[in-house]
C-alpha cells in the first residue's frame, strides 16, 4: 500500500501504474441495503480498535461480543504503552465507552454463524439475523461461526492446546479471500499482546474504511490517503486543496466531469472536517479526562 504524506510539499508518492479505477460513471456501490455497514464480531482490544476507526469515518458499525475474552485473563496490563498497570476489566470498560463515543453500537450477543448474502453477509445470532456489507472477525481464539463460510477455506480448526494454528488466513490489512470479510487481533495470528491486537485492529479498521471509499467510487490514491487524522486550526492554511486532489486522479479522469467533481467535493469536505476548533478540542479533552478517571474509581 502506498504512503502519501499529508502536505503537498512533503509528498513523496508516485502514481501506481496498476491503478485500474479509471471509470467516471457510477461508482461500483452495491445495490442491496444492509442493516449495517460493518459488523465486528468480538468486542475486545482488536474489535473495539477496528470499530473506533470505522465509526469515526461514519460507517454504521455494530460490535457483537459474547465468548471467551483473553483480555480478561491478564492479571494487570503492565505492558500497554502510555497506560500501565491497569486492571484489564477497567481497560475493557473504558475502551468500550471510547468505541461508543466514536459511534459504535456495542452489544453483548454471540455470533453463531456467518453466511454470504449477496455482496454482503448475514450474521446469525441466537435471536436475530443481521445483514451487513462487511464483517471484521475479531473473536480471539473463537472461530466456529466461520466454519461454513467460503466452503471452510478460512477455518483452520478449533483453538486447542493441540491446534495453535487456528488463525484466519489474511493479508497484512486483514483482508481474507472472501470479499468484505476481514480478520484481526489474535484470530488473525498477530502476537499475543493487547497492545498489538489493538494496533492491528486499527490497521484493519483503516482498510475497511479505504475499501468503503473505493466502493463509493474514490480512486486508489485518494482512498489510500485516508488516515483518520485530526488537526489544529490553521494547519491547512495555504494548502491548495483542489489542486492537490486533482493531481491524485488517474491521467484519464477528467476532473471537470460532474460525477468526478462531486466525488472530489465529498472528499474535500472530509478533509476539511478534520480540523478541530479550540472549543471542540477542549470538550474532547474534558471527555478524555473523564474516561481516564474511571481507572481510579473503585
Ligand atoms: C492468561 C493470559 C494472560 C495474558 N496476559 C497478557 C498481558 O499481561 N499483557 C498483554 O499484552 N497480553 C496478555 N495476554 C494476551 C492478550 O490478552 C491477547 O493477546 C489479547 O486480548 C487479544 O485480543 P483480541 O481482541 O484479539 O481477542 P480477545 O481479547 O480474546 O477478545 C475476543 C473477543 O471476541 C468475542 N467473541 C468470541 N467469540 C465470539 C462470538 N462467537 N460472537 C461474538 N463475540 C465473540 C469475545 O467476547 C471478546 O470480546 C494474556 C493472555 C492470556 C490468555
Amino acid at each position: 500500500m502506498r504512503t502519501i504524506s499529508e502536505q503537498p510539499d512533503e509528498d513523496n508518492a508516485t502514481m501506481d501504474e496498476s491503478d485500474e479505477r479509471t471509470e467516471t460513471d457510477q461508482p461500483a456501490t452495491e445495490s442491496m441495503a444492509f442493516d449495517h455497514d460493518v459488523v465486528i464480531v468480538g468486542g475486545s482490544a482488536a474489535g473495539l480498535a477496528a470499530g473506533v476507526f470505522t465509526a469515526r469515518h461514519g460507517l454504521e458499525t455494530l460490535v457483537l461480543r459474547g465468548g471467551h475474552t483473553a483480555l480478561l485473563r491478564c492479571s494487570l496490563l503492565e505492558n500497554y504503552l502510555g497506560l500501565t498497570n491497569v486492571d484489564p476489566a477497567d481497560f475493557l470498560e473504558v475502551a468500550t465507552e471510547q468505541a461508543r463515543d466514536a459511534g459504535c453500537r456495542v452489544e453483548n450477543r454471540r455470533v453463531e454463524q456467518l453466511r454470504r448474502n449477496g455482496v454482503g453477509f448475514a450474521v446469525d445470532t441466537v435471536d436475530e439475523t443481521i445483514t451487513t456489507r462487511r464483517v471484521v472477525a475479531a473473536s480471539g481464539s473463537e472461530n466456529d461461526y466461520l466454519e461454513e463460510i467460503a466452503d471452510g477455506a478460512l477455518y483452520c480448526g478449533p483453538a486447542t492446546h493441540d491446534n495453535l494454528e487456528y488463525y484466519v488466513p489474511c493479508d497484512d490489512a486483514g483482508r481474507t479471500a472472501v470479499d468484505g470479510l476481514y480478520a484481526t487481533g489474535r484470530l488473525s495470528g498477530v502476537e499475543h499482546q493487547v497492545l498489538i491486537a489493538a494496533g492491528n485492529g486499527a490497521r484493519v479498521g483503516l482498510a475497511v474504511v479505504r475499501d468503503s471509499l473505493r466502493d463509493a467510487g474514490l480512486w486508489d490514491d485518494l482512498a489510500d490517503h485516508y488516515h483518520d487524522w485530526t488537526v489544529y486550526p490553521h494547519r491547512h492554511d495555504g494548502w491548495e486543496i483542489d489542486d492537490w486532489l486533482r493531481e491524485r486522479l488517474p491521467d484519464d479522469i477528467d476532473p471537470d466531469d460532474d460525477a468526478v467533481a462531486e466525488r472530489l467535493a465529498a472528499y474535500r469536505e472530509r478533509l476539511e472536517a478534520r480540523t478541530r476548533t479550540e472549543t471542540e478540542q477542549a470538550d474532547r479533552l474534558e471527555r478524555g479526562q473523564e474516561l481516564l478517571e474511571q481507572y481510579h474509581d473503585e
